[in-house]
Order: C-alpha cells, then structure tokens, then sequence
C-alpha cells in the first residue's frame, strides 16, 4: 500500500515551470535606440503643429466600443476584423482606441467646443490598437501623431494639412509621394453605388462573400479587399470622380490648385479609399517613395494619411461641423527613415563627465553633480561606477568633452583634476573655480 502511495505521489508532482513574463503577441518595447527617432520626429512634428495653431489635447485610450463602429463604419476591416474590443467589469462593450479621429470628435461634443471660436485645431500623440496578424509594420499597439480642425469647410484646410505633411517630411529629409482622391459626399456617394451595382451585376458572384456584402452595405469597402480576385475585378470599376457633384468637384479642383501652386507633387488616385467609412472629399497619403517598392507595398506602409470629414461630428450626435484631419504613423515613418539610410543629427552637446574614485570622494561628487546642473553644465555620471577605467570608458562612449576627476588627494586638496578628451591635457584646479573653468575649456 505504501508503495502504491508512494508512486501515486511521484505522477502528481508537477514540473514546476519558471514564470518568464513576455509580452504580449504585436505589443512591443520602445527601446531608448528606436526612442530617440520618435522623439525626433514628435518634436519636429509638435513645432510645426504649433506653427498652425493647434493645441494639444490628450483623450483616453478606452472609449465605448460604439464610437468605434458607428464612426469607422460596420464593414470596415477595422470594426470587421481589427478592433480590439472586450467587455469591462460592469458590463459595458470597450475598446481601445484604433485610431484617434472619433475620440477628438467625441471630446468637441461632449465639451462643447463648437462654442469655442472656430475652427478648433487640436493635436495628439499616443498608442492605438489594432487587433490584427502582427507583421512588419502592422503591430498590434502602435504610435500615431494626429492633427483635427473642426468647424471649417474651404479647401485650404485640406490642403494646409498636406502641406503640413510635406514640411515634415522635407524637414527630415524622407523621399515620399503624394496620393490624393476625392471621395465625395453623400450625394456623389449614393450615384457611386449606383454606378458600381450596375458595373457589378453581372460580376458580383466573382466577389469574395465579404464583398457581396460591402457592395450592398458600403461599395467604397471593395477598395479595401485584399482578395486578388476583387481586386482584380475592382481594378475596372467606374471611378469616384467622375460621380462628383458640382460642389465637391469644385473643391477638388481648388485643393490640386494650390498644391500646383505650392509645387508639392502629387497622384490622382481613384482607388484610394482609407479604409474608414467617415471620410468625405479629399482623402490622401504620403506612401514611402524607394526604388523597390510596388504600389500595394507602398500603400500598405503609408505613412501619414488623412482627409476630410464633413459628417463625423453630425454622425456622433453634435451640430453639422465640417472637418479634416491627419495621422502620421511613427513606426512606419522611424522604420522608413532607416530603410532610406537617413540618419538622426547629430546632437551638439558639451558634455562634460564627472568621475570619482574612492567613498570620499563619491560622497563628494553627489553634491558636486547638483551644483554643476545648477550652474547649467551639460553634465553626466555614473557614480555606481567604482573603476576609473570603466567611468573613463563611459565618457568617451557619450562623448564628453571634458572630464572632471575626483579622488581621495583631489578631495583633501579642495582640487579637483580636469582632463581634456580632445587634447588629452590634465590640469589641476581649484575646485571652488570649477565651473568657470570648464566654461573656459568648452
Ligand atoms: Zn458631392
Ligand atoms: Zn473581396
């Protein structure tokens, strides 16, 4: 019996598995390497954002799920297949924010903002979600920098916002191209449809079985299918411009105007659609512009896209509001940067390093670190370093210019050693005078 007992005790033992936190599929670490890249980018992007006047605004990144469907649109892939919704504690359908359009436009409602001079430009930064196949590019959490004007029609809004893009772009020196189309308003949408049904009479049986549906619901989707078969069929299908009324081709003319006028390049592009049932007239994108690429590669890792949106804010319960808006996508762009071989300028700094040898002396350094950040000195540390060699090593990685040493003589002296990284030369000097002497070095 003890025996049996015994063997029994030996199955159940469990392999005890280690815990090893991971994160989670498509939700990836920012590293201080890749940081620094959107740091770069978010600091050119927030001045030139200021420049024409917008403001920040910081919304949540759960939101009602509803706002999601009823903005984005039923048979759009991003409520299809994407969202990354789930039911909270108290029973409400959430989800986190996919894109940060429809959270902008429920914040002007819900605080009232068409009472506020308009328009009303706002500008945010944060991570969205989609719940998608991660792949290159396409991560389940990643970064967008948007930018809305709410409360004006013309189409110098639009073509302000692309002009914007291209500054930035230019700015950091990336070889895009300018994708633009016209999709209309309701109006012109709803002689679209018409001219698709009848386009797709005899075809829709050769449409994927989502498409069957998107004609009926929302044709504009079919632009969207990624199915070779309804792309191919789509590829022959009448295009939106030609069903523009009197109004919106007028507003179309004027924005390729002025972008003629600026001398900013762009592509009519009739299958351009964004993939979000909210937008009305101009739409556009910036698409990576590199040897290589085909047209599906380069509009898959578009990096910044926007348009207008005229119905949006009527749709999310608020008065008529004419809109437009547009997104940069920061991993595409850091990613894109990289593949063009563009590189980060180089920071011109005067760093100066402080190192110290010895517990006097590290003591010492404490207080003497915070007098030089008061005194306005670039400087650095690592007083969890012990060895000189190890600390010189460190200031010569980040640069520094100038190093200070203080060790145990230095400390009973009131001295303190200063080395020249470019010369090489070490001097002693009075440590009370040491700000203004390495003011007389940098
Ligand atoms: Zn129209
Ligand atoms: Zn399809």
């Amino acid at each position: 019996m003890a025996k049996i007992g015994r063997q029994k005790k030996k199955q159940i033992k469990v392999k005890k598995e280690k815990f090893i936190p991971q994160s989670l599929k498509g939700m990836r670490d920012i590293l201080p390497e890749e940081g620094k890249y959107f740091d770069y980018f978010l600091e050119k992007l927030e001045k030139l954002a200021k420049i024409y006047g917008f403001e920040k605004i910081e919304i949540p990144i759960l939101e009602e799920k509803s706002l999601f469907t009823r903005s984005i649109g039923q048979t759009t892939d991003i409520v299809e297949k994407e969202m990354f919704s789930f039911v909270d504690k108290g029973g409400r359908e959430v989800a986190l924010r996919p894109e940060g359009t429809a959270g902008v436009v429920r914040a002007y409602i819900e605080n009232g903002m068409q009472n506020l001079p308009q328009p009303v430009k706002l500008y945010y930064f944060g991570p969205m979600f989609r719940y998608e196949k991660p792949q290159a590019g396409r991560e389940r959490q990643f970064h967008q920098f948007g930018l809305e004007v709410l409360g004006a029609a013309g189409p110098i809004v639009d073509v302000q916002l692309i002009l914007l893009c291209w500054n930035f772009f230019q700015e950091i020196k990336l070889q895009t191209e300018l994708q633009i189309n016209c999709l209309g308003c309701p109006d012109c949408q709803k002689e679209y449809r018409r001219r698709l049904l009848e386009f797709f009479r005899y075809k829709k049986r050769l449409l994927c079985p989502n498409c069957r549906i998107r004609l009926e619901k929302s044709p504009l989707r079919i632009f969207d299918c990624k199915e070779k078969k309804c792309q191919e069929i789509s590829s022959t299908a009448p295009s939106i411009v030609d069903c523009l009324c009197e109004a919106c081709k007028n507003h179309f003319i004027k924005v390729l105007e002025n972008l003629d006028e600026l001398e900013i390049p762009y592509n009519l592009n009739s299958r351009l659609v964004r993939g979000l049932d909210y937008y009305t007239k101009t739409v556009f994108e910036f698409w990576p512009s590199r040897i290589g690429l085909s047209d599906e590669e380069k509009s898959r890792f578009s990096l910044a896209g926007g348009g207008r949106y005229d119905n949006l804010v009527k749709i999310l319960g608020g008065p008529v509001t004419p809109a437009a808006g547009v997104a940069f996508g920061l991993e595409r762009i850091t990613e894109e940067f990289k593949n063009q071989n563009l590189k980060l300028p180089k920071e011109r700094r005067n760093i100066v390093f402080l190192a110290q040898i010895g517990e006097t002396a590290k003591k010492k350094a404490l207080h003497l670190f915070e007098n030089l950040v008061k005194a306005k000195i670039d400087i650095k540390e690592a007083l969890a370093k012990d060895s000189l060699k190890a600390q010189l090593e460190l200031a010569n990685k980040i640069g520094a210019k100038l190093v200070l040493i203080l060790g145990q003589d230095e400390v009973a002296h009131k001295t303190i050693i200063i080395k020249d990284m470019r010369t090489g030369i070490q001097e002693v000097v009075n440590v009370d005078k040491i700000v203004e002497e390495i003011k007389k070095r940098l």
